[in-house]
């Protein structure tokens, strides 16, 4: 008998095996498992039953946090496991939720502080905890495995750090779970590891959501410049003050010339939202302005950096963040100036957004996530799991895991009746004849209110961008407001966006629309369970902006795979428009129809299995009829 908690449903013994064969084997799983099949508790059950009797520890990789509450829920289910959360102490430390200030801070900064709190003796939660011991702490938290949520308000009520509690606990835990900084920033890594108390070719690593992987890493390895971040580095300048970096040069001056040089790439080569620049442009101008060799420069940006940590010590000392924007500004100066140019790109990024002028800066974009995702291969074994991961060796192309990777998909469990896709092909958002033909709009509008009229349902309408979202809003006529509308906006805070969700979960007679874009906050993060939201229109296909870091992705991809175009545009295309209409079906009971409105939706047959329709109100009618 073994540890699977619930009577297993169709693929659920073949997900096990597949995944239990994987990590005795000491190999890489990639897996496409939806929602429903019950991928968590699949996992957790057939790694710990390989893990039977070996020192090996799980170490299971979350995006969010009702993620990681997910799998304490199953580790309690199946019980015998011992299961740890942890989080970054912004959401864990007691002392630093009361401080605004605090709370963007990063790990490394909070780090700081925290190890000043302890060192003082002012941490009342760290004496507590040191006091009571290990042994005594241990017993506290013996009864269950704890969300970090739970286990947060279980110490603080009795006194101790959560973060403390979270580390003893990790040493007996066979597993623990955290968001993906914990394991891909690699100072982090190594006192994880230290926490847990093994080597890292001991640990069996799951990445949950794996599909966000390769942008995280490539997020993480890429740095930038901004001129508000350099006119922040002046009001440090004002506070802490002004050195040379080098014979007549301050820190201001350098500030100046690289504002300067940003307005003007800014001006000479951005037509739109970026651009590529020549790699040497910025050197140059500071060599030519400064009369200085690239050697001097570089012992200039050095001075910065040792500047800039004087100013975070000292703030540290004032028991303020200890963030410095010139320790930031010395640290980008070194690395744009030893960047290795295969791997990377250096744009300008600026241009407008909404008709206002864009915080301008220098970007060094990472074009390949294996810099930060390779340490994976040094693991005992890998699990990498999500509902949309196809195209699979594109996931294991861009981690770099070996040729061996397992690579398996596995259907919806929901019965495939209860939903259905149908496209339209006399409409699109394809950039050219979106932009020629000015019916466009208007025919959109159109189909989306003949849609919703026909349902008087709860409807979901995915856009490509917030863009084309209000020019095709604007264009509903809803003459007699049956409609109900609520719509996401670019850049609303999380709990207004939470209250209109609200308003438009309750429901009621009649059509409601909840308008909003494709591969944001909603369309990837949001259940909706039911009658919360019944049928899902997709306007066009989300191909990615052709920014110039686009372009640059794409070549990297060519020359290295020689997929660009696959890789980079059509596959994150598809995992969009599946996770929006992933929104659906959460349920075995729900059921729900999809219309796709673009011609251009062939591309994802690969992906997404439909029909094409001429009249899809009807469809969608009969749908709910029968
Ligand atoms: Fe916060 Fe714990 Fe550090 Fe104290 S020891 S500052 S409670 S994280």
């Amino acid at each position: 008998m073994g540890l699977f908690p619930y009577e297993p449903r169709e693929s659920q013994p073949e997900l096990m095996e597949l995944i239990r064969d994987t990590v005795s084997s000491g190999r890489h799983a990639i897996i496409e498992s939806g929602t429903g099949s019950g991928k968590t508790v699949c996992s957790i059950t057939a790694i710990a039953e390989a893990m039977e009797g070996e020192r090996k520890k799980m170490l299971y990789l979350t995006r969010t946090n009702s993620q990681q509450a997910q799998v304490i829920r199953e580790a309690a289910a199946i019980g015998r496991i011992r299961a740890v959360a942890i989080q970054g102490r912004a959401n864990m430390c007691p002392l630093m939720e009361s401080v605004p200030e605090f709370q963007s801070g990063t790990s490394e900064e909070l780090a700081k502080l925290c190890r000043d709190y302890k060192k003082e003796g002012k941490c009342p939660y760290f004496s507590k905890t040191a006091e009571l011991g290990e042994e005594k702490i241990r017993e506290i938290f013996l009864d269950a495995p704890f969300s970090a949520e739970q286990l947060r308000a279980k110490a603080v009520s009795e006194g101790l750090c959560p973060y403390e509690v979270a580390k003893i606990l990790m040493k007996d835990a066979e597993l623990v779970t955290a968001p993906y900084i914990f394991f891909f920033n690699p100072a982090i890594r190594r006192a994880l590891l230290d926490w847990m108390g093994v080597p890292i070719s001991d640990i069996i690593l799951v990445v949950d959501e794996a599909h966000n992987l390769p942008d995280y890493c490539r997020e993480i390895e890429s740095a930038e410049l901004s001129i508000n971040s350099l006119n922040l580095s002046k009001k440090e300048i004002a506070e802490f003050g002004d050195p040379e970096i080098m014979d007549g040069l301050t820190i201001s001056d350098l500030v100046d010339l690289l504002i300067r040089i940003i307005k003007q790439l800014n001006d000479e080569y951005v037509k739109e939202d970026d651009s590529f620049i020549p790699p040497g442009a910025v050197m140059e101008f500071l060599m030519e302005e400064t009369n200085r060799t690239s050697a001097v420069l570089r012992r200039a940006f050095e001075k910065t950096l040792e500047f800039g940590e004087a100013i975070r010590e000292k703030k540290r000392l004032e028991k303020r963040l200890p963030r410095s924007y010139i320790h930031s500004l010395g640290a980008f100066m070194l690395f744009w100036e030893g960047i290795d140019a295969t791997e990377y790109v250096k744009l300008i990024v600026g241009g407008e957004e909404n008709g206002e002028e864009r915080n301008s800066r220098l970007e060094a974009a990472c074009l390949d996530p294996s810099l930060a995702s390779s340490i994976i291969n040094e693991c005992s074994a890998s699990i990498h799991i999500s509902g949309t991961l196809a195209p699979l060796h594109e996931y294991r192309d861009s981690v770099g895991l070996p040729e061996d990777t397992v690579m398996a998909r596995f259907p919806s469990p929901f019965p495939e009746e209860n939903l259905k896709i149908l496209a339209v092909d006399d409409v699109t958002t394809k950039y050219d004849e979106w932009n020629r033909d000015r019916t466009m709009a208007d025919r959109i509008a159109g189909h989306i209110e003949r849609i919703s009229m026909a349902a008087q349902r709860n409807t979901g309408v995915f856009f490509p961008s917030y863009g084309i979202m209000t020019r095709v809003m604007g264009r509903i006529k809803n003459e007699n407001e049956e409609i109900r509308i609520i719509s996401d906006e670019r850049g609303i805070g999380q709990k207004e966006l939470q209250k209109r969700i609200d308003d438009f979960r309750r429901g009621g007679s009649g059509a409601r629309l909840f308008t909003t874009v494709m591969g944001g906050r909603v369309s990837e993060g949001i259940d909706f369970p039911a009658s919360e939201m019944e049928v899902a229109i997709i306007v066009g296909i989300p191909y990615p902006k052709p920014t110039a870091k686009q372009q640059a992705l794409m070549r990297y991809y060519d020359i290295k795979f020689n997929k660009g175009w696959e890789y980079t545009v059509k596959a994150p295309a598809i995992r969009k428009v599946q996770q929006a209409i992933g929104r659906l079906i959460r349920r075995e009971t729900d059921s729900g129809v999809a219309v796709i409105l673009d011609k251009r939706a062939g591309a994802l047959k690969e992906g997404i299995n439909f029909e094409w329709t001429e009249r899809p109100e009807e469809e969608v009618k009969r749908f709910f009829s029968d």
